[in-house]
């Protein structure tokens, strides 16, 4: 048995999960994964293991899911699948079952800017989407069209740069790193978004 074993008893993330019922969820939801080539699926996938790797600095790491999480998904995450919240079905079906009616959607095509009010949510939703091609515009939207048609209110929210969406990073683990410097570190939106440039 190694130290670390006898030491850190590995805890199931719903075991994690329990001890600390006022964390809210970071879901990393990939509705739009078909709409993905495989290399940028690849990417998805490794952004989630950043995501991952993130969240551990600040929290433990079980209050990242991932949720439409097929099982190519499965398959191609080479990341502690176990150490993560995994949902093979939709994201308002996970949120009910957490007893969560509420979300942050980050979206740059929001018409408000995330602020200090949101963080008080049991959710921050953040689209499992990579762009390298110019065909998943305005995506993030449909997945809150999504979650509102199945009974979730939505608040949709957009992170700026000075006042523009413009310079503000849109990988997955950055938009985390920018929410989670803001409302764990409380730094205002333009030093979070330099820091994670
Ligand atoms: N093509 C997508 C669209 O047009 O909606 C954007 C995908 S972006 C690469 C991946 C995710 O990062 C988005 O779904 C959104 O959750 C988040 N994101 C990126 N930039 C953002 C911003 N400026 N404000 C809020 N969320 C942002």
């Amino acid at each position: 048995l190694c130290m670390k074993e006898k030491f850190e008893p590995v805890l199931t993330p719903e075991e994690l999960r329990s001890k600390l019922p006022n964390w809210p969820y970071f879901i990393i939801d990939l509705y739009h994964w078909e709409k993905h080539t495989q290399k940028e699926k690849g990417k998805i996938c490794l952004q989630v293991t950043q995501s991952y790797g993130l969240l551990r600095d600040y929290f433990t790491g079980s209050e990242l899911a991932v949720t439409w999480a097929n099982d190519e998904f499965k398959k191609m995450f080479n990341g502690p699948l176990d150490r993560i919240t995994i949902y093979e079905g939709p994201t308002a079906e996970f949120l009910k079952g957490k007893g969560i009616d509420e979300v942050v959607l980050l979206d740059p095509w929001a018409e408000e800017v995330l602020n200090e009010k949101d963080f008080g949510v049991k959710a921050f939703i953040i689209g499992g989407i990579v762009d390298t091609g110019g065909t998943k515009k305005k995506t993030t939207p449909k997945i809150g069209e999504e979650l509102e048609n199945a009974g979730i209110k939505v608040r949709r929210r957009k992170i700026v740069l000075k006042g523009d969406i413009v310079g503000v990073p849109d990988r997955i683990n950055r938009i985390l790193g920018i929410i989670l410097k803001m409302m764990v570190e409380g730094k205002d939106m333009d030093r979070a978004v330099y820091e994670m440039q």
